[in-house]
């Protein structure tokens, strides 16, 4: 089918799509043209990686957006960080005609101004919020795209998919739905539950030879080998890339961790520095200084030298700047290697000659050990292997150290069929934020019709029987009745005020009573600062630990034992009693939001508890609610691990360097920036939450939730709020003598040059926003004196002089 004869298409799409070397359609494509993707039919394409899933979705979204007028087309992706990446592919039909924007923003907002747009992306857990928050554009929607759809059997995403598309068929009963597929078992079960032709194929536009090499040979699917020997002491690795380089060819490795994708890098760096010309070393000592200059940690240094040498790391845990750089330079084969995580690599479209998929097993905290990865997953990395138009054929390769491990991996994935999806939908966790959205969100207003919306959901058709369904369904109302979000009038169900806000505000239920509970707590305590020492007494520690300790936690022992007992981290806010009652500290609130189910807490490493146990007893008079006792295994962990978490948090609100907390917590910048950005929508949640059950606390959670935005301690709330200013550079103006914005406006223009270290545009920038009447620089020279003062402030030591130092969220995006 060629591209020209398309019909139904906004005018010079099909024109542009020839331009673009799309002349033919590649079959799956041609079938799903065949099958009414160009007319509003429902459509699941279960088709493998890199075989042109996208252009069969746009297709579909054009051709629908040309045919209703005023029609909608929304693209859901798993991922946020796919989100921006299909946008900019999708904006090239504004041209067209075609208006494209994207959703990402925070989970309350009801984006409205999305209503002007003609084609949307935004990831499930933003259309299931704007369906919650009743976006008027959601009824709508003509066509819906649900990329990498196989992810409805992830334990922790799916659930979300699921309900969506669920919720959005029913607003939308004629809506057409696209779902795109890896290869999957029982892709025609899903295009049952969608009502939805199936398209699946096994077609690829390029050949893909998967292998498992084995002694000195890569033994393939079609009965070939290859020759690779490995030399004593090298890795399999090493010889396997330089083997592909050799004959042009880029190799991309999935490794199993973000350590292991860094340190594969790194030695594969020497395999690629030596076999890079002169032309292209230069280009790439380009490529490292502007890697290093999107932020100023570790991670990117670490990035920034392998990069010089040719080789590079992807993974969840750098900077999306940093992913684009890395991704770019590997398209145009600059970058030779790259060692990636699964996680994203598996949606960016990064193909490369070889592939080798070092890590099949992956370490797996509810299996409790390492665990072999799904055939679903391993095909997908696979299928990374062979560019179109510049590879003969794509390879992918397993390693094995023995023959049994050969015959075991050709076993388990080269010869084996994908996994089926199953629904994920009756775990408790998931039907309990899904069951207050939708009795919230009116979708349904009874038992009954709860279990009738959910028969539009895959889990339903996948089940047979109501049974456990009902089971489920009935425990997670009483756990919302008991927690005041729903209420019971006979048959009817409703949600309270409270649960309107939590379903509103994207909060996982039992994250919103925690919330609750712990800010009731701090309440109560400032309301009679006394009952402190009480909850302290009554969550001090076992005594076994106690007498560990020696004779100060022997005297604490007697001393809890007589009545009037104040514990030691009690002490200091009794001096301060006659003064104010204590409101709850930012530690105490980060550790607060920490502990719920939204947000992914740190893990302990080795050490951890001990270091963690003794900050613990240290700050315990900060912390909301009661400390669990030592014995009890499980909850002590968790309340650790929170409490770990908060400390990251609490040292990035108190201006610590981004790559000391790196460094610190060890985890990646983008790691930093994913806590601070679930805190300030926890935070900012539990504001709204105080203040609705008006528990006076809502102004001491809105001060920790502008210190975690900003990263900066209490005086510099005011500056840092200014944008263009950050937290680096409203430390220097603080310490210049420039304090407020009042003081921006005000002060001496050589001091505001200085403390900015002479730049004129960044200052100029800077005055323009704070409202300065007179922004220019013009002839302003900066005040020496400043400039000396201010030199070590703000900025990591060695940092050097023309870098700014201006790591704040900026750093990330
Ligand atoms: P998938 O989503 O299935 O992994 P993509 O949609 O990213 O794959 O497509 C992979 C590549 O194939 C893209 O670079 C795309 O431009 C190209 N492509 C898609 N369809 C065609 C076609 N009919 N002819 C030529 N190239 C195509």
């Amino acid at each position: 089918m060629k591209t020209a004869d398309l019909t139904g298409l906004p005018p010079g799409v099909a024109e542009r799509l020839e331009s673009e070397g799309v002349e033919e359609l590649y079959p799956p494509q041609a079938e799903a043209v065949e099958a009414g993707i160009m007319e509003g039919e429902s459509l699941v394409a279960s088709v493998p990686t890199a075989s042109g899933k996208t252009l069969i979705a746009e297709l579909a979204m054009l051709s629908s957006v040309q045919r209703e007028r005023g029609g909608k087309a929304l693209y859901i992706v798993p991922l946020r960080a796919l989100a921006s990446e299909k946008k900019a592919e999708f904006e090239r039909w504004e041209e067209h005609g075609v208006s494209v924007g994207v959703s990402t923003g925070n989970y309350e907002s009801s984006g409205e101004w999305l209503a002007t747009r003609d084609l949307i992306v935004a990831t499930s857990e933003k259309v299931d919020s704007l369906v919650r928050n009743g976006a008027p554009w959601i009824s709508e929607l003509s066509c819906v795209v649900a990329d990498e759809v196989h992810l409805v059997d992830d334990r922790h995403r799916g659930p979300t998919l699921e309900v969506t598309l669920a919720k959005l068929r029913r607003i939308n009963p004629g809506l057409q739905v696209v779902a795109l597929s890896a290869t999957v078992g029982n892709a025609g079960e899903v295009a049952a539950w969608l009502d939805a032709e199936l398209v699946q194929s096994d077609w690829r536009p390029i050949d893909l030879k998967t292998g498992v090499h084995y002694g000195n040979a890569i033994n393939f699917d079609d009965g070939s080998q290859r020759e690779v020997p490995v030399a004593s002491g090298e890795r399999k690795t090493a010889a396997l890339a330089a083997d592909t380089l050799d004959e042009g060819g880029s190799t991309l490795v999935f490794v199993n961790s973000r350590r292991n994708a860094e340190a594969a890098a790194k030695r594969l760096a020497g395999v690629a520095g030596e076999r890079i010309t002169t032309g292209e070393r230069n280009d790439l000592v380009e490529l490292a200084e502007e890697i290093r200059g999107v932020s100023d940690t570790e991670t990117s240094e670490t990035l920034a030298r392998v990069v010089a040498k040719g080789a590079a790391f992807h993974h969840a845990g750098l900077a999306a700047e940093h992913r684009r750089l890395v991704e770019d330079a590997f398209r145009d084969r600059l970058v030779k290697i790259v060692c990636a995580t699964p996680t994203l690599a598996a949606g960016v479209n990064t193909p490369s000659r070889r592939v080798i998929v070092r890590d099949w097993r992956r370490y797996d905290g509810e299996f409790g050990g390492m665990k072999p990865l799904d055939v679903l997953e391993i095909h997908q990395m696979c299928g990374r292997a062979g560019r179109p138009g510049l590879d003969p054929y794509g390879e992918a390769v397993l390693l094995a150290t023995d023959a049994d491990t050969m015959d075991e991996l050709f076993e388990r994935y080269v010869w084996a069929d994908p996994e089926d999806v199953h629904s994920k939908l009756a775990a408790e966790p998931a039907l309990r934020t899904h069951l207050l959205a939708t009795v919230a969100s009116g979708f349904a207003n009874s038992r009954e019709a709860i279990l009738e919306f959910l028969d539009r959901t895959l889990y339903a058709t996948q089940t047979d029987g109501r049974g456990r369904l009902e089971s489920v369904t009935d425990s997670v109302l009483d756990y919302l009745e008991v927690n005041d979000f729903v209420e019971r009038d006979g048959d009817a169900i409703s949600a309270t005020g409270i649960g309107h806000t939590v379903s509103r505000l994207y909060l996982d239920p039992m994250s919103a009573a925690e919330i609750i509970d712990g800010l009731r707590d701090g309440a109560e305590r400032a309301a009679d600062p006394k009952s402190r020492a009480r909850a302290g007494r009554a969550r001090s520690r076992p005594a076994a630990a106690e007498a560990d300790s020696g004779a100060d936690a022997a005297d604490v022992t007697d001393a809890d034992a007589a009545d009037g007992f104040t514990p030691a981290s009690d002490l200091v806010p009794d001096e301060a009693e006659d003064a104010e009652p204590p409101k709850p500290t930012p530690l105490g609130l980060y550790h607060l939001v920490c502990r719920t189910p939204d947000m992914y807490e740190l893990y302990l490493k080795s050490g951890d508890r001990e270091t963690y146990t003794e900050e613990c007893y240290e700050r315990e008079g900060e912390l909301l609610g009661r400390t669990p006792s030592e014995y009890d295994d499980v909850a002590f962990e968790d309340w650790l691990a929170a409490l770990k978490t908060a400390k990251l948090l609490e040292d990035w609100a108190s201006e610590v360097d981004e790559d000391r907390i790196t460094e610190r917590y060890g985890v990646g910048p983008g790691d930093v920036r994913g806590k601070v950005e679930t805190a300030e929508w926890l935070l900012g949640a539990a504001e709204q939450l105080a203040g609705e059950l008006d528990l006076g606390t809502n102004v001491a959670v809105r001060e920790a939730k502008k210190r975690v935005q900003y990263g900066v301690r209490e005086e510099l709330l005011d500056l840092a709020g200014v944008r263009g200013v950050g937290r680096k550079r409203a430390r220097r103006l603080y310490e210049a003598g420039v304090e407020s914005r009042a003081d921006l406006r005000e002060a001496d223009k050589s001091v505001v040059l200085a403390a900015l270290r002479g730049r004129r545009k960044t200052a100029e920038r800077i005055l323009e926003n704070v409202g300065r009447r007179d922004p220019s620089m013009d002839d302003v020279d900066a005040d020496e004196a400043t400039g000396a003062a201010v030199a070590g402030t703000g900025a990591r030591p060695g940092a050097s002089a023309d870098g700014d130092g201006q790591a704040n969220l900026g750093d990330f995006q």
